[in-house]
């Protein structure tokens, strides 16, 4: 399974928020052997949303879109993806019920637009916020804040799933431009995928859906290069 993440807000592209939704949502897909295909990050404007959203959707198997959720002023993102879809946003009975049913307010209490959502959504309901989620076809729609978004990604995360990946990491003393030639050869020789990371040493990342595959090749590897001394 294919997918994109598309996470919302000014203040992400200000540098004001780390993207920490994004860095965990690819952490957990990829935990599933889910393979994120694209990171983007985009402005609180309806067009962008929609622009990208609607790319995304033609593209990969299922789209994750965080942020921007609710009724402030800022808040567009169900906005743009009813864009994507050419549909307008609707308020839902389902989500405005459940807010005061489990959610513990009123209908008074509640914004106007809390609960508008693309209109045919699925809802998502929010245990640990208010703003409520959505899901259409294939367009995951998430709340920003990371404790609501994690929890919401929990609720759908069954839907999610690929090849589960076995991955090593051999650890090589030596210049990463100097490995080259055995990394080449490596992946020449096995099939895996080869990532490699400097910092004080070169992390070599080996994965592939095969273990015995992935393990001959980080033995192969291990043989061939500067170990670290510990
Ligand atoms: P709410 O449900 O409260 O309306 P929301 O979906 O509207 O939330 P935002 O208004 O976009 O979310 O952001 C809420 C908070 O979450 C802000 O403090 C924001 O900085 C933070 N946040 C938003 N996006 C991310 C992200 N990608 N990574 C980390 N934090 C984020
Ligand atoms: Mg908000």
């Amino acid at each position: 399974m294919n997918v994109a993440v598309v996470t919302v807000g000014d203040e992400l592209l200000a540098g004001d928020t780390t993207n920490t939704n994004a860095t965990w949502l690819c952490d957990e897909l990829d935990a599933r052997g889910v393979s994120v295909e694209r990171v983007t990050v985009v402005p609180d404007r309806v067009a962008d949303i929609a622009r990208v959203v609607n790319e995304y959707r033609a593209e990969y198997d299922a789209v994750i879109v965080t942020g921007g959720l609710g009724p402030t002023h800022d808040d567009l993102t169900m906005k743009g993806v009813a864009a994507a879809f050419g549909r307008p946003v609707v308020e839902q009975e389902e989500a405005l019920t459940w807010l005061t049913e489990h959610g513990g307010y009123t209908r008074e209490d509640l914004a106007t637009g809390t609960a508008h959502l693309p209109q045919g959504a699925r809802v998502l309901h929010n245990e640990v916020g208010v703003a409520p989620g959505a899901v259409v076809d294939s367009v995951y729609v998430l709340p920003g804040v990371p404790s609501e978004m994690k929890g919401m990604f929990e609720s759908v995360a069954d839907e999610f799933s690929g090849v589960e990946k076995h991955v090593t990491v051999v650890e090589a003393d030596e210049p990463e431009s100097a490995l080259l030639d055995r990394i080449e050869a490596l992946q020449e020789t096995f099939d895996v995928t080869v990532g490699s990371y400097p910092g004080e040493y070169v992390r070599v990342k080996i994965s592939g859906p095969d273990p015995e595959v992935v393990e001959a090749a980080a033995g192969w590897l291990r043989d061939r290069v500067d170990p670290v001394e510990n």
